[in-house]
């Protein structure tokens, strides 16, 4: 069997040790006779998995007590609508920061509910860049801001944390959650798609303070309803539980690796390799300012673009796949998650410099 080194966004790389487990583990799951994808959810097997996810999850992030931990589905971009559904809290507005195409697709989905007030955009810099915060435009009557901590396409990772007074931060960090220690009380909500850098498609995470709940609006559907699913433990109905089980065996090699802070020394070594070598050639190119740097989505490109097509055949007949960037920007991105080992790193780094050699 031949792995390859998988570049992808999302479903992206999951850690091999982990699927190695759920193998093992396939037809019976530690001695019950079935697989966790043939549990009741109601049973004391899979409640024992989804409680110990929690516990784990909450050990990595340092997740305070007052804030309540909802495993559900939809994605993330079912959150888009949620968040206001349950944020608004009797307010008309919220304010969103614009840094690419997933917070436009927050935005977007936001403006069915409220007022959106834009109070800070990239756009004009091609979303190169996080906006600096003292040219923000708060609205200090918002329910809530928003912002898209890591812009999975265009590579924009904020290396510092908004400061809104009174007013609830709000961050999809769908592609960069568990990536380096999180200041969870600094934030009212967190989301994420489990798909980028936790596990399977599937699963949701929402990380929500408790007393921004129990003012939904009353159109909520009650599977998105933060409050109800809070109190019944995200099991209102059905949930993706193979889903839990798998973000449960992330969450236990993370700790194994020694947490957040060592996932974070990885994670910079692991970028470092990459900027640095695009930095000092001319061959390639990072659209992206260089204090706003992704570690985990490093897109780039060629110079001379009539190459784009030969890198990818290259890079594939190397093992190396799933490069190519998102086609509303061209050119290449190096999903680098979590779960992507050194090796991998070093592998697109050599391929790069040799592709460059005979290129160039
Ligand atoms: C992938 C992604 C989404 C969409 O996630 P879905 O789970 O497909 O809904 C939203 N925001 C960010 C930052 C993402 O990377």
């Amino acid at each position: 069997m031949a792995r390859v080194f998988n570049f992808s966004a999302g479903p992206a790389v999951l850690p091999e040790p982990v699927l190695r487990q759920a193998a093992a583990e396939m037809l019976d799951w530690h001695g019950s006779g079935m697989s966790v994808m043939e549990m009741s959810h109601r049973g004391k097997e899979f409640i024992a998995i989804h409680a110990e996810a929690e516990a784990d999850l909450r050990e990595l992030l340092a997740i305070p007590a007052h804030y309540k931990v909802l495993f559900l589905q939809g994605g993330a971009a079912a959150q888009f609508a949620v968040v206001p559904m349950n944020l608004l809290r009797g307010k008309t507005g919220a304010d969103y920061v614009n840094t690419g195409q997933w917070s436009k697709k927050a935005i977007g989905e936001a403006k069915k509910y409220c007022k959106v007030n834009v109070a800070a955009s990239s756009e004009a810099d091609n979303f190169s860049c996080a906006p600096l915060q003292d040219r923000w435009k708060l609205d200090p009557d918002a329910a809530y801001v928003h912002y898209t901590s890591n812009e999975t396409i265009g590579g924009v990772e904020f290396q510092w944390i908004p400061r809104t007074g009174d007013v609830p931060l709000v961050a999809d960090m769908s592609s960069h959650i568990l990536s380096r220690p999180l200041d969870v009380s600094s934030y009212g909500l967190i989301y994420a798609g489990a798909q980028k850098n936790i596990g399977p498609a599937g699963l949701t995470i929402v990380i929500v303070r408790e007393d921004l709940l129990g003012q939904a609006l009353p159109t909520t559907p009650e599977v998105f309803n933060y409050k109800v699913q809070a109190a019944a433990d995200s099991m209102i109905n059905t949930p993706p539980t193979y889903a839990v089980y798998i973000a449960g065996l992330v969450f236990k090699w993370l700790k194994s690796l020694g947490g957040m802070q060592k996932m974070e020394q990885i994670n910079i070594a692991k970028s470092a390799l990459v900027y640095d070598y695009i930095d000092q050639t001319e061959f390639y190119h990072s659209p992206v300012a260089a204090a706003d740097r992704s570690r985990m989505n490093i897109p780039f490109t060629l110079r001379n673009d009539r190459l784009d097509e030969e890198f990818l055949k290259q890079a594939k007949s190397h093992a190396l796949t799933q490069l190519k960037g998102h086609r509303s920007v061209g050119g290449m991105r190096a999903s680098i998650y979590n779960a992507m080992p050194m090796e991998g790193v070093r592998a697109l780094v050599d391929f790069m410099r040799d592709f460059e050699r005979k290129h160039g």
